[in-house]
């Protein structure tokens, strides 16, 4: 989990997210169950294929409100979200 500090970003200006195991993935249980499709039978939130495997990660983004939003990825999509945090995180740390 990647923490996005506010104090070095303008409010708004930055989405807050992190990737995490859909066992694991720090939701209430009632934001779990209530905005996850079944991980089994679903497509990828984000490329729309539905891979042979159960999905296993969550997306979890910042909702303005507070409440995270989950959504539910395949694994391919998992390694494009790491490699694009590491992308952020190395223009992050050499402006
Ligand atoms: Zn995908």
């Amino acid at each position: 989990m990647v923490a996005v500090t506010d104090d070095e970003r303008a409010p708004g200006e930055v989405i807050s997210w992190h990737l995490a195991p859909l066992a694991s993935s720090g939701l209430p249980p009632v934001i779990r169950r209530g905005a996850l499709p079944d991980p089994s039978t679903s497509a990828c939130d984000l490329c729309e294929l539905r891979p042979k495997q159960p999905l296993s990660t969550v997306l979890v983004i910042d909702g303005p409100d507070g409440l995270p939003v989950p959504f539910l990825i395949c694994a391919p999509c998992r390694r494009a979200l790491d490699a694009l945090r590491s992308l952020l995180e190395s223009a992050h740390g050499h402006p």
